[in-house]
């Protein structure tokens, strides 16, 4: 049995909630932190915040028990031998990571320190954070050795965030002492020694992986580093796929098969090889756009993320292109959409590809008819219900009399719908799919007109 370590994880967000209740599955004692005190209500009420696969059922096991939620960050500093900053880390409008609210935390947890404390960078931040953060500290009157600043990056998928925590690829525990190092490592025990288990009577549907997750020891530095550059190179291997798709569209190649050609190359893996209408989300925008920031800051060209970025917002256009070439006009008509998150699997809407489309068809004047199996809650605060903007209950209701229906985001209820239901529903048969869910050969098949990324568009003979 492994020890129990009293923690506190500051922010309840996607990341922070689900690190919270899985460290808390992991056997420790923890408190979540949020400022948001009707989320802190919610959870104390045994709500969940937020979509995600196997998080009620942690939350179920662990809320107010092992797992608590409070507003209280001095309580919480004091009660903990590690804090996690998971806090948001928003893009600023230089492209720089915006860390204002890593800066409050540390603050009030400076404030708060009485015994020796490890606190952990969580979030996502620049290289050099981990400096500022001790400053801040030590500003505060906090003595040198009572103190040690770690970072422990974060490479969970929204959507599949409890499995990815649980059986990560790795751990990165980023610590310039051995105290802290060995500290932060041990909390991780349980799942590096591979004696976490959980049953499938308490989460049912939940995979238990045998191999045990390894942990990589490193400095602070190179951990703040190796959350930036990787993010930085999957965006790349999107951008990448997505050119590469745009010259099979111009030769009639089929960029499936070319991604499954390249990524069988163990040397690139098949993972991030797949085209679609560009990457979005809370934070492949804004990190790249960050790392590329850090880049410029310390005289170090790093055009090539600059080419990630501009064509992940040419791929959008394009997409949108391809609609006007399947619709000709866009006033009045009518477009079923389907998708409103960044992905499947989610409701994030954060920098989600598919708002921007909407938002330039409504600027058009087209009448919009959204479904989402996550985000509509979500997506009605953003974009509000109107005569133009509507949401329907499913995919069918969507496209009912549509005159064309758009595939927004990769849900997998989305690829297993009912064609032939779709084709009688939709006023025309014309799909445009921005996330290849469909085979070309099946959708002429059916009658659709289809139009997809990095493919030939089929379109039924004419009489
Ligand atoms: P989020 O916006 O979902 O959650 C942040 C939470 O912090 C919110 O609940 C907010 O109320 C709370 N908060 C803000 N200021 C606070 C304060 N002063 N005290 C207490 N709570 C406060 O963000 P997220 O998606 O969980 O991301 C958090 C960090 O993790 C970011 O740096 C992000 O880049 C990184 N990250 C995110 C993901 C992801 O998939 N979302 C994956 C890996 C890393």
């Amino acid at each position: 049995m492994s020890k129990s370590i009293s923690i506190a994880v500051v922010g309840s967000g996607y990341v922070g909630l689900v690190a919270a209740a899985c460290f808390a599955e992991m056997g420790h004692q923890v408190i979540c932190v949020d400022n948001d005190e009707k989320k802190v209500e919610m959870l104390r009420a045994g709500g969940v915040p937020i979509h995600e696969d196997y998080l009620p059922e942690l939350l179920a096991r662990h809320a107010n028990q092992t797992l608590k939620f409070t507003t209280d960050l001095r309580a919480a500093t004091q009660a903990s031998q590690v804090i996690f900053i998971a806090v948001g880390t928003p893009q600023s409008k230089t492209g720089s990571a915006d860390l204002s609210y890593v800066d409050a935390v540390a603050s009030e947890i400076a404030r708060s320190i009485d015994d020796y404390k490890v606190i952990v960078e969580k979030s996502t931040v620049p290289v050099y954070t981990n400096e500022w953060i001790r400053r801040v500290i030590e500003r505060n009157g906090v003595p040198r050795d009572l103190f040690d600043i770690a970072s422990n990056p974060e490479f969970l998928r929204e959507g599949t965030a409890v499995v990815d925590f649980l059986h990560g690829d790795r751990i990165v525990v980023g610590a310039d002492s051995e105290r802290s190092s060995g500290l932060l490592a041990s909390i991780y025990e349980p799942l590096s020694s591979g004696s976490y288990y959980v049953s499938e009577q308490a989460v049912p549907g939940f995979r238990t992986l045998d191999n045990p997750t390894p942990v990589l020891r490193t400095t602070t530095k190179a951990a703040e580093l190796i959350k930036h550059a990787s993010n930085a190179f999957l965006a790349m291997k999107i951008s990448f796929i997505n050119v590469v798709g745009n010259i099979c569209e111009a030769v009639g190649a089929d960029v499936e098969q070319v991604a499954q050609g390249i990524g069988t190359d163990s040397r690139i893996g098949p993972k991030f090889l797949k085209a679609g209408i560009g990457y979005g989300g809370s934070c492949f925008p804004k990190d790249v756009a960050a790392f590329r920031y850090v880049g410029e800051q310390l005289g170090v060209d790093f055009g090539l993320l600059a080419e990630v970025e501009k064509i992940n917002a040419e791929q959008k256009k394009r997409f949108f292109q391809k609609v006007r070439s399947a619709l000709w006009t866009f006033r009045a008509k009518r477009i079923a959409v389907l998708g409103l998150a960044f992905k499947g699997g989610t409701d994030d809407l954060r920098d989600s590809p598919a708002l921007e489309i909407i938002d330039l068809l409504l600027k058009e004047g087209s009448i919009v008819t959204a479904y989402d199996p996550a985000a509509m809650e979500r997506a009605k605060a953003v974009l509000p219900p109107s005569d133009t903007m509507r949401y329907a209950a499913d995919s069918y209701a969507a496209a009912q009399d549509a005159d064309a229906l758009l595939v927004l985001t990769d849900w997998q209820e989305f690829a297993e719908l009912d064609l032939d239901r779709m084709h009688y529903t939709l006023r025309y048969p014309i799909v445009i799919d921005g996330r290849n869910l469909f085979d070309p050969v099946t959708m002429l098949q059916r009658g659709f007109t289809y139009l997809s990324i990095g493919r030939m568009g089929v379109h039924p003979t004419r009489e």
